[in-house]
């Protein structure tokens, strides 16, 4: 089988797990900017970690001959500090050309503040201002309804918004239809005991219109497996669904999506 692994943090991996994507047949991995368990003290740490992002983890990826693609932001959590998110957000364009960044993410919200809310919506003005893709993180638990309302009433009311260029992640049964019914796209995180298990994000597969879904494994620095994605796919197989169907889902749809990025090339042609 082939995939693509839309979403994950492989900074926080080894080099095992790219050797094990790589031969689960992961043909692209592309990695959002996100929390790195620990707030970063200044804008210089989030240089350095676009940095890492632009050129080290490319070079990392390469060797397994994997192409690595990225999203950049100053993720909610740290957010809430807006001096230090104003001094982020000024000094993103600086990288916005490398080869291998695809867009802005994953911003979003964590626990639905007034803060939070203001640099999400700098960040949707940053992205349309530079014609940028979007990915979008949605709280958890009891703030996840609430803050995908508020993410998507936000991004509705942006004139400069094409939902069709947005996709939002770490989406569940209860906001899955809402995401997908406003035209944009929905991505499901596959973790070992939280978020999304494989049987559920079939089940979601299932039930929802599954052309604008993409299944990812996140693969973080907290419990979590980064060979999620075909573990879902032997999940599908098992259920009776046909190596198109998985193929379509776990390798098309992703690059139907990402591909609105002119940067998102596979084989010879990717970066990195
Ligand atoms: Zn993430």
């Amino acid at each position: 089988m082939r995939y693509i692994e839309p979403h994950g943090h492989m900074v926080s991996r080894t080099t095992d797990d790219y050797q094990a994507m790589v031969t689960a047949g992961c043909a692209a991995v592309c990695e959002p900017a996100f929390w790195a368990g620990f707030d970063r003290s200044s804008v210089d740490g989030f240089r350095d970690y676009f940095r890492q992002l632009t050129e080290y983890e490319p070079a990392r990826a390469a060797k397994f001959l994997l192409p690595h693609f990225c999203w950049l932001c100053i993720n909610p959590k740290e957010a809430e500090d807006l001096s230090l998110a104003a001094d982020v957000l000024a000094m993103i364009p600086e990288f916005l050309e490398k080869p291998n960044v695809l867009g802005i993410g994953e911003i979003g919200l964590n626990r639905n503040t007034r803060n939070e809310l203001k640099v999400l919506e700098q960040h949707v003005d940053l992205a349309v201002k530079h014609d940028q893709l979007i990915l979008v993180h949605t709280p958890h638990l009891e703030d996840k309804l609430k803050g995908t309302r508020l993410i998507v009433d936000l991004l509705l009311s942006h004139k400069g918004v094409k939902p069709g260029r947005v996709i939002i992640d770490h989406v569940e049964e209860h906001t899955i239809n809402h995401v997908l019914d406003q035209g944009f796209w929905a991505g499901i995180t596959l973790y070992p005991d939280s978020k999304s298990s494989p049987p559920r994000a079939v089940d979601m597969l299932e039930t929802s219109a599954h052309e604008r879904i993409w299944l990812n494994s996140a693969c973080d620095w907290g419990v979590s497996d980064p060979l999620a994605v075909p573990k879902a796919a032997f999940e599908m197989r098992r259920r009776g669904h046909t190596a198109e169907f998985v193929d379509q889902v776990l390798y098309q749809n992703p690059i139907r999506f990402l591909s609105q990025c002119a940067k998102f090339r596979l084989g010879e042609e990717s970066v990195g």
